[in-house]
């Protein structure tokens, strides 16, 4: 595909690791203004009370996303727990084409999977200080039962042991600390070599004979 001059942020983490809510704090105003978007994932999961279809996700029914699957719609797409998930294709590439920034907030595989598609793109694992914090934290969330609280536990210490594929890892110990970081890294993405403008890099080096 053609990537323009855009730039893809890969956010993953283990559940409880606090993606979402560093995700959430990244599209503030000042950075949407810069051209930051999120990317809206299609998804089976029902609607939870708080969400708005197109703001959180689009839900969708099952037999509705096999149809946009097949039909190609999704750079990936993934079952996590009992649901399925997708990152629509078109408005990723258009941000890319566009040049602005585009960040996904996505499960461990859907990281691998889109950094194989998208190997520009850059990968922030977003890991908990301590396991006692994972713990209390997946506890928080109160959705889950003592069974299935110790499945998500276990899966996320295995997820962990990934972190050395990522290109980037932040300890979320504070928020604020932690979304500042993520902020830091998007933001010296330009001094990267591969972005580079090496028009403006070869009028500096004539200039200076
Ligand atoms: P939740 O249902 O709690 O919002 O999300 C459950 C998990 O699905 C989270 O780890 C989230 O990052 C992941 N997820 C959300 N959208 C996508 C997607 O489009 N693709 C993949 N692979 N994972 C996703």
């Amino acid at each position: 595909m053609k990537q323009g001059t855009g730039k893809i942020v890969i956010i993953s983490s283990p559940s409880g690791g606090g993606k979402s809510s560093i995700c959430r704090r990244l599209l503030r105003a000042g950075n949407k203004r810069k051209g930051w978007r999120f990317s809206i994932s299609v998804t089976t999961r029902p609607r939870r009370p708080n969400e708005r279809n197109g703001r959180e996700y689009w839900f969708v029914s099952y037999p509705e996303f096999v149809a946009l699957r097949q039909r190609g719609e999704f750079a990936e797409s993934c079952q996590v727990h009992k649901y399925y998930y997708g990152t629509p294709r078109e408005p990723l590439e258009r941000t890319l084409t566009a040049g602005g920034v585009v960040i996904l907030d996505v499960d461990v595989k859907g990281a691998f999977k889109l950094k194989k598609e998208y190997p520009m793109a850059v990968s922030i694992f977003i890991l908990p200080p301590s396991r006692q914090e994972l713990a209390r934290r997946l506890k928080q969330r109160g959705t889950e039962d003592d069974k299935h609280l110790r499945i998500r536990l276990r899966r996320a210490l295995s997820e962990m042991k990934l972190y050395r594929k990522f290109d980037y890892v932040v300890i979320n110990r504070e928020l604020d600390t932690a979304v500042s970081e993520v902020e830091m890294i998007i933001n010296s993405f330009h001094c990267q070599q591969r972005f580079i403008d090496h028009r403006r890099i070869s009028g500096l080096l004539r200039e200076s004979d």
